[in-house]
């Protein structure tokens, strides 16, 4: 202990050495030899760590930052070493020079400790080559999305075009049959209710039943013609202008006013936009068939209530129509905007089941779409929304 303690208070006494070229038999030429290259291994040792710290400083994403500090603090403690054995000519500081070496001995080990930890984690990584060939790898496979997508995307075009296509024959159809149907069945409803009216208590009562019954169908019929013409005929030749959708509103509960009154059905709305580019009509219809289902559907005993709103929403406008109804079962919610279809006979409701296939067509129309939420027995919220923006 004695030792140690008279090692650290006599660290700078150089009395008990004589200076090193006094040591032995040197050489002016074997005395600088060691001398000079001492001093140029210290000054490389002190430059590394340089290096490397400003390497560090400039590279901030650099992995292993603990074992870059701890090499540079070794390279340091090394120059220093040899530092010290070239002052150790002039000045015998031998205790300085073992303590430098101790602490050079120390951080040697603890890089080395460092390094084998970090052995499996140099092993796993790739070596430039590797990278490239993967980067290259990358590269072509996004080439290959890339091509697939735009056959893709020509595939989609094609697809489209041919469903749109399609879906034009068949509107040019459904218009032509039911335009063309029309006659012949003004035709025979004409005779029917003429064979009623002349005939009547004429024939058997079972006769007089037939003929009620023809007459009733024909005129079915005739509804369903006219709606399915009036459905093939939705966007067909209007032109698209601005709309008060407020105004709009108002004018659809005004064609409604009988029926409110007689339902005493109590009706909100909020602020409705003005759009820029719409189907007058076809705006019309869509809000009159999801106002009046929304009456038509109202649950016994219970005041209609109808709320009507509107928001803004990713570029669209998105309206509601919120009723207090009977409801719709959850199997049914996307089945009813398919044409014809119903969930109620006539005899409960009457109605020929295309007013939401109408509904759908217009919001398509438009750019959009229409959906609607409901609990059976509390009420439904039909959605729909217009790709337009306001004014
Ligand atoms: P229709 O009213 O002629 O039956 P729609 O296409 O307008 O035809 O509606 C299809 C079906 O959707 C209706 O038969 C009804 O069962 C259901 N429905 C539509 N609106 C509502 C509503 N507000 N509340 C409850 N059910 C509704």
């Amino acid at each position: 202990m004695k030792q140690v303690a008279d090692f650290f208070r006599k660290l700078l006494d150089t009395s008990d050495w004589p200076p090193r070229w006094h040591c032995g038999k040197w050489s002016e030429f074997h005395g600088w030899l060691y001398i000079i290259s001492d001093i140029l291994v210290w000054s490389a040792y002190f430059a590394i760590p340089l290096i490397i710290i400003r390497y560090i400083s400039k590279k901030h994403d650099a992995r292993f930052i603990r074992v870059y500090f701890l090499f540079a603090g070794f390279i340091l403690a090394c120059g220093s070493t040899h530092f010290f054995d070239a002052v150790t000519f002039w000045y015998p500081v031998y205790r300085i020079n073992a303590l430098v070496r101790a602490i050079t001995g120390i951080l040697s080990w603890i890089t080395v400790f460092y390094l084998i930890k970090l052995l499996p984690v140099a092993f796993s990584l790739r070596s430039s080559a590797e990278l490239e060939a993967e980067v290259e790898q990358r590269k072509m496979a996004e080439e290959k999305v890339r091509n697939l997508l735009e056959t893709l995307e020509r595939k989609v075009q094609q697809r489209t075009a041919e469903l749109e296509r399609k879906n034009k024959e068949l509107e040019q159809f459904a218009y032509v049959a039911s335009h063309d149907l029309q006659e012949p069945l003004q035709t025979t409803s004409g005779f029917v209710q003429l064979l009623r009216k002349q005939y009547h208590g004429q024939l058997d009562p079972t006769a007089d039943q037939y003929i009620d019954y023809i007459v009733q169908a024909s005129g079915r019929m005739r509804i369903l013609i006219k709606d399915l013409l009036d459905y093939s005929r939705i966007g067909r030749g209007n032109e698209s202008r601005p709309v008060d959708c407020n105004v709009l509103v108002q004018e659809v509960l005004a064609d409604l006013h009988n029926m409110i009154v007689e339902n005493e059905v109590l009706i909100k709305t909020g602020r409705l936009p003005v759009l820029n580019n719409v189907f007058p009509t076809e705006l019309k219809s869509l809000f009159q068939n999801l106002i009046s289902n929304s009456i038509k559907f109202r649950k016994p005993g219970v005041t209609p209530a109808l709320f009507i709103d509107a928001l803004q929403t990713n570029g669209y406008w998105q309206f509601s129509v919120k009723d207090n109804g009977i409801g719709i079962d959850e199997q049914y919610l996307e089945k009813i905007f398919v044409i014809f279809q119903r969930l109620h006979n006539r005899s409960t409701y009457d109605g020929s089941g295309i007013g939401l296939a109408h509904c759908k067509k217009i919001a398509e129309l438009h750019g959009g779409k229409i959906w609607v939420q409901s609990q059976p027995g509390v009420g439904s919220t039909f959605y729909f929304t217009i790709a337009d923006g306001a004014q």
